[in-house]
């Protein structure tokens, strides 16, 4: 079994310095880029942010002189626990593929489901995320592992049914986590009735923990929950009283402007997943800009492996940014700084977690650095760098929660 092998290191007392950060890109209220800048960090917080901090406390020293320091990306939306399913079945729409899976799945235990959990997490981290949410079965596995692992992330396990939903809140009710924090998940319109819906969402009302929904992801859907409930799957939601600040609404893709306008006013998230939907042939073209129009609060997800096929948020950001630039004959509908407020500062107000997603004083150490030399050169707009010419690769160092996971390209 792949064992956790993610080593930290936070110097004495767990101070941090990375010095002399050829650009920080802050995503603060300003967007402000600040240049030849140090960074210290004290515990888990990022303490100072200035020209020429001294270390004198025995501080772990991270050199950042040809590298653009930045948040941890924020992936809204996984599944670790089908790591192990990549490449089986590429070629199939949803619900093909949903049963192709099916068989495959029922096989993976609880073991499986643990290393698949780390395999995913080394992927995810090596690629420059920091905050993961990931839903699957055996919760409290992965929850474990990701405590072991010491990545921020949000955990979840799949409600159909009366059965899954005890199932879950036993879960959500045991759980202790420092780093770790429970979400309640309905899988689907199409496979939870309104009562367990509006189950989930007094669950999730009671505990103020974020509740999540596929939801729009195929036409077929569309039609399936009209035909059932006379109401479009937005309008559906909102009568359950799933809709609310705490909810958040995976793949939204055929939905109308209309329940867009929904959304908003019930102050609801969005996560977005291109790549998933690209691959599976979703159709249609999920309404971003619609929704910025609304001021929706839109993160970015890669989905599984198995609708992927990796883990790489830069990858993630690039392809939305082409996917809605290529849809509407217009390269301004999407700005690159919109699509790092996505992957960073949006996806954290979607998982309901304060204080990541940017670089403050005060806020969660939770930082990347990448190394600028191979592909990230000339800086003419570095927002534009990082979203249309990084790779996940490019990451050179991690630092989560204060302490620093991946050095030099290298777990520790
Ligand atoms: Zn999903």
């Amino acid at each position: 079994m792949l064992s956790i092998t993610i080593k930290y290191l936070t110097g004495n007392a767990g101070y941090m310095l990375l010095k002399n950060c050829r650009y920080i890109l802050t995503q603060d209220k300003g967007r402000r880029i600040f240049e030849n800048r140090d960074v210290q960090t004290e515990g888990n917080t990022i303490a100072k942010i200035a020209k020429g901090i001294s270390a004198q406390r025995g501080e772990e020293i991270i050199d950042c002189t040809r590298k653009i320091v930045m948040p941890g990306l924020v992936n809204t939306h996984t599944h670790l626990g089908m790591h192990s399913l990549r490449g089986k079945s590429d070629d199939k729409e949803l619900f093909e593929w949903l049963k192709e899976l099916e068989g495959e799945e029922r096989e993976t235990g609880a073991k499986k489901v643990r290393e698949n959990t780390i395999a995913g997490m080394r992927e995810a981290v090596r690629f420059g995320t920091t905050t993961i949410y990931d839903s699957y079965k055996y919760p409290q596995e992965r929850a474990e592992e990701f405590e072991k692992g010491k990545v921020r992330a949000v955990v979840s396990s799949t409600v159909y049914d009366e059965k899954t939903l005890q199932h879950s809140k036993a879960f959500l009710n045991g759980l202790n986590g420092k780093i770790v924090r429970g979400a309640i998940a309905a899988n689907s319109v199409y496979n939870c009735d309104e009562k367990i819906l509006q189950q989930v969402a007094d669950y999730s009302n009671e505990k103020g923990i974020l509740r999540r929904i596929h939801v729009g992801e195929t036409r077929k859907e569309r039609f399936e929950i009209l035909k059932k409930s006379g109401k479009l799957a937005i309008e559906y939601l909102e009568s359950a009283g799933f809709l609310g600040e705490n909810c958040l609404l995976v793949h939204c893709i055929w939905i109308t402007k209309g329940e867009i306008a929904k959304i908003a006013m019930h102050k609801a998230k969005v996560s977005h997943n291109p790549v998933s939907n690209m691959k599976l042939a979703s159709g249609g073209v999920m309404p971003l800009p619609e929704m910025h129009a609304q001021k929706v609060v839109v993160g970015l997800g890669t989905d599984s492996v198995a609708s992927n096929n990796n883990l790489d948020m830069f990858e993630e950001m690039k392809m939305c940014a082409l996917l809605h630039r290529h849809h509407k004959w217009d390269p301004a509908i999407l700005g690159s700084q919109q699509v790092l407020d996505m992957a960073t500062i949006n996806g954290a107000k979607c998982l309901g977690i304060e204080g990541i997603g940017s670089i403050e004083e005060g806020k969660k150490a939770d930082i990347i650095a990448l190394n600028m030399d191979e592909n990230l050169l000339p800086v003419n707009d570095l927002v534009s760098n990082i979203v249309f010419a990084a790779q996940g690769l490019n990451v050179n160092d991690v630092v989560i929660d204060g302490k620093q996971a991946l050095k030099d390209r290298e777990f520790i």
